[in-house]
C-alpha cells in the first residue's frame, strides 16, 4: 500500500490543486490530502469548511480522502505510514521555498520524501490567494475553482445568498 499525503492550507481547493490529486491518485493506492490548521496565514474559510471542500472536489476518487492537520509534517507522515509527501511546483518561485522546506524535513526524518508534481500549464499562474482576490474584487473565478467552491467563496465574502 502506497500512500502519499498532499499537504497545503487549500483556503480554498483550485483547479490547480485538484489537478496535482488527480495525477498522484494515478500513481498511489491511496492519497491524504491533509488540510493544515495554518492559523498563522489567518484564513478565510475555518479548517473544517476548507476540509469539507476539499471533500466534496474529490468525491469520484476512491482512493482519495481528506483529513486535517495541525503539528509537524513529519510527525503526522509518519503517523499514516506515508510514503511520500507531494508539492506542487508551478514556478521557479516555488522553488527556493519548497526546496528548503523539503531538505528541512529530511533533517527531522531521514526517511522522509518529498515530490513535486507540476500541474497542466493552464495552472500555473493559479494560487489561492490570487482566486480570492480576484473573488473579492467580483471578479469570475469560475474557470479556476470547482462550482461549490465559487458558491463558498461568494457567500464567504457576502457577494450572494447560495
Ligand atoms: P501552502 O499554504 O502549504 O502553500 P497551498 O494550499 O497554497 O498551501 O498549496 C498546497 C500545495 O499545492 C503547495 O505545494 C503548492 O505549491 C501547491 N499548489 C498550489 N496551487 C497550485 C497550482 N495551481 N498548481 C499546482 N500546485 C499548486
Amino acid at each position: 500500500m502506497r500512500t502519499a499525503i498532499y499537504p497545503g492550507s487549500f483556503d480554498p481547493f483550485t483547479n490547480g490543486h485538484l489537478d496535482v490529486v488527480q495525477r498522484a491518485s494515478r500513481l498511489f493506492d491511496r492519497v491524504i490530502v491533509a488540510v493544515a490548521k495554518s492559523d498563522g496565514k489567518h484564513p478565510l474559510f475555518l479548517l473544517e469548511e476548507r476540509k469539507a471542500l476539499v471533500e466534496q472536489s474529490i468525491r469520484d476518487m476512491p482512493n482519495v480522502e481528506a483529513d486535517t492537520f495541525d503539528g509537524l509534517l513529519v510527525n503526522y507522515a509518519q503517523k499514516h505510514s506515508a510514503q511520500a509527501v507531494l508539492r506542487g511546483l508551478r514556478a521557479v518561485s516555488d522553488f527556493e521555498f519548497e526546496f528548503q522546506m523539503a531538505l528541512m524535513n529530511r533533517k527531522l526524518n531521514d526517511s522522509f520524501e518529498t515530490i513535486f508534481m507540476m500541474p497542466k500549464d493552464t495552472y500555473t499562474f493559479l494560487s489561492s490567494r490570487i482566486v480570492k482576490e480576484i473573488a473579492r474584487l467580483g471578479g469570475d473565478v469560475n474557470q479556476f475553482v470547482p462550482d461549490h467552491v465559487q458558491a463558498a467563496l461568494a457567500t464567504k465574502l457576502g457577494l450572494k445568498k447560495i
